[in-house]
């Protein structure tokens, strides 16, 4: 059981299942939300996670995507995507344990950061990761993290 929540504890979640992918998103999106050069996700299905204590506020990044985050502290939880509504994805780090979550890659380095140097040597891919379990629309209509159309910062992705 993976348990976590944000910063001052107002928010806390668990997830009962497994996670099925764990990565690193370089998005202008994930980076402006979070105030951050970059922001580990892994996923899960939306059937598995479970708020335990506290309501965590909504916002929209874009037509497509809702985010939640702690009203109190501000610390970012989840990502949803309106194309995969069984799935969610949840902040890395605002799990109890982030180093038991290791990404296996990093996604959307076509809007990297020039002075973040990755020397972990996983898998990098300009957006998202191929992957057949995830349901994607075409990628070349996708901007930021899978985000299409809206949001982001235009020319990138
Ligand atoms: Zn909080
Ligand atoms: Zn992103």
């Amino acid at each position: 059981m993976l348990t976590g929540g944000c910063f001052c504890g107002a928010v806390r979640f668990e997830v009962a299942g497994e996670a099925f992918h764990s990565t690193v998103c370089h998005c202008a999106d994930c980076r402006r939300v979070a105030g951050a050069p970059m922001v580990a996700w892994f996923s899960v299905k939306l059937a598995d996670f479970r708020i335990t204590a506290g309501v965590p506020k909504r916002f929209r990044s874009s037509a497509q995507v809702e985010r939640r985050f702690c009203g109190e502290c501000g610390t970012g939880l989840t990502y949803q995507h309106a194309d995969l509504p069984e799935e969610l994805d949840v902040a890395t780090c605002s799990l109890d344990a982030p180093e038991a979550m290791p990404p296996q890659d990093h996604s959307w380095t076509s809007s990297q950061l020039p002075w973040v140097k990755l020397a972990d040597g996983l898998a990098a891919f300009e957006t998202v990761r191929f992957d057949e379990k995830r349901l994607l629309p075409d990628a070349g209509a996708l901007n930021n993290c899978g985000e299409a159309g809206a949001g982001g910062q235009g020319a990138e992705g």
